[in-house]
């Protein structure tokens, strides 16, 4: 807004600018001498004068040696009389010659044009502006069918299939896909059909976009990259005549890749009504089938696709002729996780002594996204401290701001919240520790982080895809652990341990209504839920089950968790004295490492379990 006031300022400077020079004109191309009535009286008697114009109450005056003078005479009066009242013969008035101008052509323009004429002037400009600001700027208004294809083809940094860690399935699908542009004979003298479209599918940050350009960056074919959610904009219909003009860019330049990012925008299951405004969106989609169904056998586009909610998608697009190949992008495991790293500590100085290994040990469940932010936080915080080289402290220290956002060490906490804190983590800890089936406690911290108050960090000891019965009541007991601290040390419970509720209350009814592992409620599943795996949310889940089954479930849910509740306490009574010795030395150090916390209750009989 500010720059339209600004160019407002610059238009209307401009022309007042014109207007100026206009009537400075008007006066500067004669400059005759001014001389009083009584002169031009004298003059006139002398006959010196040839014609004379009378221009409101200016009179000027030629004289017979071309030289040109004004006099002003006084208004309202006329001037055969007023010179006559100066003594001049009228005959000798008569004689010369006049012209009177009512209003001169010259003060017209000054006087009346240019003042109405500027503001329409300005008016007109600034609708023009305003027209091609609305056009070019935000949302090409007035061009609503043409898509924005960016053209990866030419990028600079080229990126290629090395720059992608990992993802060897992903990677396998995709070079065939590659060989297949580069030499698309061989394929069709075998009578091979053409893959259409290619769908890569995972949750965000494994690297969809970042895959899709390395096959652009292989194939070295024109790729054309458009995201979803840029079709669906302001007006009804310009997504589909978008998506026709983004096929009709990549038909033009085949051999070529069309990639059409994060299409769940537009590809929901249509008529599900779920985000609203899906007229717009089921338009576009089916422009995006009819597109896909049009493309001659022959042709050489390949369209790939990247979401991170396949289950939600329309079953249309996943027909065969349309995204009929469909790549998975999974987390990465530990050896991915130390490749990524490696990927992006490339350009990076690192200490000598470093172990990569250790970060990734630390670091399960992180996506790539999170990994590339983590080396590029530990450069920030080894490039804060002066040091021209990157540590492990330094990346391990960034690995808690990766994952729970900056610490809030100014935050400031009284001392007795800081020993409800300290309790209750240490209580978590100490459970963790005892309970055999647990994860091993890595670090204890009651430095509050983004929402959280302080945390306790378990790792598994090695990535895992099954787990047991025993291990989720380990884990339930360990959730409960913070609550049954406070209890048993305050005598009284606090707020802190609302997301621990919620989070126990989750796994027993997982456990209960998903994982069958309930005695009374027997080897059976209960509600249908409709789950978007990827986000760990449940959007609907409908209710299959009668009344009294579902009192049934909310006693045997209760059961799960006082029990694990009721564990926690006897085992905080059983290590009493551990217990106070890891608050009082997170108290004082506020952060414990695994050694250190293995090194305290090490005294009370908890071994650290190895594997
Ligand atoms: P998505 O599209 O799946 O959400 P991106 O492709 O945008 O994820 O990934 C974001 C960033 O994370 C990439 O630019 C890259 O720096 C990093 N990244 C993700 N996965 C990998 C990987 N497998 N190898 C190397 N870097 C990765
Ligand atoms: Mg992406
Ligand atoms: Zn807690």
């Amino acid at each position: 807004m500010f720059k339209l006031i600004q160019k407002f300022a610059w238009i209307a400077t401009a022309l007042l600018l014109v207007a100026f020079l206009f009537a400075g004109l008007s006066t500067a191309v004669k400059k005759p001498q001014k001389i009083t009535l009584n002169d031009l009286a004298l003059k006139i008697d002398a006959e010196e004068v040839q014609k004379m114009n009378l221009s409101d109450n200016v009179i000027t005056a030629e004289l017979k040696n071309g030289d040109k003078v004004t006099a002003i005479k006084e208004s309202g009066a006329g001037i055969i009389e007023t010179l006559k009242n100066y003594g001049v013969d009228p005959e000798k008035t008569r004689q010369v010659a006049f012209e009177i101008e009512q209003n001169s052509a010259k003060s017209v323009i000054i006087g009346v044009i240019i003042p109405t004429l500027i503001p329409i002037i300005v008016i007109v400009a600034l609708s023009l502006f305003l027209m091609k600001k609305f056009s070019s700027g935000t949302n090409q208004a007035m061009m609503f069918g043409k898509a924005n294809i960016h053209l990866f083809a030419n990028l600079k940094e080229k990126i290629s299939f090395k720059d992608v860690a990992g993802l060897k399935e992903a990677k396998q699908e995709l070079i065939e896909v590659v060989d297949f542009l580069k030499n698309p004979k061989k394929y069709i003298d075998l009578g091979a059909k053409i893959p259409r479209g290619v769908l890569l599918m995972g949750p965000p940050g494994t690297g969809k976009t970042l895959l899709a350009r390395a096959v652009a960056g292989e194939a070295g074919v024109p790729f054309f990259h458009i995201s979803a959610s840029e079709f669906v904009e302001m007006f009804v219909g310009v997504g589909a005549s978008r998506t026709r003009d983004a096929f009709k860019t990549a038909k033009q330049a085949a051999p070529s890749i069309l990639f059409i990012d994060e299409i769940d925008a537009v590809g929901r299951e249509r008529g599900s009504g779920l985000g609203g405004g899906h007229d717009e969106r089921e338009q576009t989609l089916n422009q995006i089938l009819v597109e896909m169904d049009g493309f001659d056998r022959e042709e050489n586009v390949i369209v790939l696709a990247a979401t991170n909610r396949p289950d939600v998608l329309d079953p249309a697009l996943l027909r065969p002729g349309r995204f009929d190949r469909r790549v998975v992008l999974d987390m990465p495991d530990i050896a991915e996780r130390e490749e990524i790293l490696s990927i992006h500590s490339k350009n990076k100085p690192l200490e000598d002594d470093i172990s990569l290994r250790k970060v990734a040990e630390r670091t399960p469940g992180f996506s790539g996204a999170d990994l590339a932010n983590l080396a590029n936080e530990a450069a920030i915080l080894a490039a804060q401290q002066d040091k021209n080289k990157i540590s492990q402290q330094d990346i391990m220290d960034s690995i808690e701001k990766v994952l729970l956002g900056p610490a809030r060490k100014s935050k400031i906490i009284s001392d007795k919240e800081r020993k409800i804190t300290a309790y209750h983590e240490a209580g978590h800890a100490l459970v963790g520790a005892a309970m055999p089936e647990s994860d091993p406690v890595h670090k204890i911290s009651i430095v509050s982080r983004g929402r959280t108050g302080g945390y306790t960090m378990r790792l598994p000891l090695e990535d895992q895809s099954l787990k047991t019965k025993r291990q989720f009541i380990a884990d339930l007991a360990t959730i409960m652990g913070g609550r049954a601290s406070e209890a048993e040390t305050f005598d009284d419970i606090s707020t802190g341990a609302s997301e621990d509720l919620k989070r126990a209350t989750e796994l027993a009814r997982n456990l209960v209504m998903k994982y069958g592992m309930s005695d009374k409620m027997g080897q059976m599943t209960f509600g249908d839920t409709e789950e978007a795996i990827f986000l760990g949310r449940e959007i609907t889940t409908e209710k299959n089950y009668s009344e009294k089954t579902a009192a049934e479930i909310d006693s045997e849910v209760r059961r799960f968790i006082d029990e694990a509740y009721e564990k926690a306490r006897s085992v905080l009574k059983e290590y009493k004295e551990a217990l106070q010795k890891t608050a009082e030395a997170l108290i004082e150090k506020e952060t414990l490492e695994q050694k250190e916390f293995y090194d305290i209750v090490g005294q009370y009989g908890l071994k650290e379990r190895k594997k």
